[in-house]
């Protein structure tokens, strides 16, 4: 159901012993980035027991979530990933920022591990399926192995005629210093301007930043892990993917995974009345203002 081939590109020139050696080094080192990056994170939400808890700092972790979550499911899934709507190269870029802050790696290395997925889905080359690597693997523990830092062939090469798109890839780390950074900036002016708020720089960081992001990390991982688990499967896609409700909601419309899987290529995942697809609403609203076109949807939905 793939729209992407991942065939070796007949132009590479074969690797020689040292540049094999750097390129698995280099993985090695991402790898434990990733693995302390991660506790580091989780660890970090317990700084809430420090700074305490206000209604700005809920609302900035609710509004990051939003921001952030809209930017992995309209701009990296279903825009860059799947193509599934156009779009002018300022709505992209806006879009693909917005996931590139996400904090789950730039737009072109997130493109290619999720086509892969598409085209080898819970076989033994999916390397985030439950099925054939169990659950712990499919929701979090792939991104610690060399596997998801090796070159995935040409699966998203597509993308790199747009340099804005290359740039987030290559800087993305600096957007995540830099939200940081504004956050820290806003709790302690709002702090110290609007004493009764009751909030401050580190209290911002914490729940703006941190908690928000791990909430965003397990709703996304949660696509991978559960959406291959449990739920409804209308179709018969071949594979493990379900229909889940509960990140359905959550994950603003990704979780009707079982219908996305039959139709990769739809900007609608939510196919029936009841399937909340929140993506899809906001995709509706760029066409309606101009901003997004050639929306594609199954069929079946045209013909309804
Ligand atoms: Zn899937
Ligand atoms: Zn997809």
């Amino acid at each position: 159901m793939s729209e992407t081939t991942n065939l070796p590109d007949p132009s590479a020139v074969p690797e020689t012993p040292a540049e094999s050696a750097r390129k698995i080094r280099k993985a090695r080192s991402q790898v434990m980035g990733v693995v302390l990056g991660m506790a580091g994170f989780h660890l970090a939400c317990l700084g809430a027991f420090y700074t305490g808890v206000s209604t700005t700092a809920v609302v900035a972790a609710i509004l990051m979530y939003v921001i952030r979550g809209m930017g992995v499911t309209t701009g990296f899934h279903r825009l860059l990933a799947h193509r599934s709507f156009k779009t002018n190269r300022f709505i992209q870029f806006m879009l693909a920022f917005a996931g590139s802050l996400a904090v789950q790696g730039g737009p072109l290395w997130w493109v290619a591990h999720h086509r892969e997925h598409h085209a080898e889905t819970d076989t033994e080359g999916d390397i985030h399926s439950p099925v054939t690597r169990g659950m712990w693997q499919a929701h979090m523990g792939w991104m610690m192995t060399d596997a998801a830092f090796n070159e995935k062939g040409n699966n998203s090469r597509d993308l790199h005629k747009f340099p804005e798109i290359k740039f987030l890839q290559r800087h993305y780390v600096w957007l995540i210093v830099g939200q940081i950074g504004l956050l820290f900036g806003l709790g302690a002016w709002l702090g110290a301007a609007f004493p009764q708020l009751q909030t401050s720089g580190l209290q911002l960081v914490v729940w703006g930043f941190f908690i928000s992001t791990v909430f965003t990390w397990h709703i996304t991982f949660m696509v991978n892990s559960v959406c291959h688990r449990w739920g409804g499967r209308p179709y018969d896609t071949g594979d493990a993917s379900t229909n889940n409700v509960f990140i359905g909601v959550l994950g603003f419309g990704e979780g009707w995974h079982n219908n996305h899987h039959f139709y990769p290529s739809s900007a609608r995942h939510g196919l029936r009345w009841w399937q909340l697809d929140i993506t899809w609403w906001f995709i509706r609203c760029l066409k309606a203002v101009g901003l997004a076109s050639d929306l594609k949807i199954p069929k079946e939905l045209r013909d309804a």
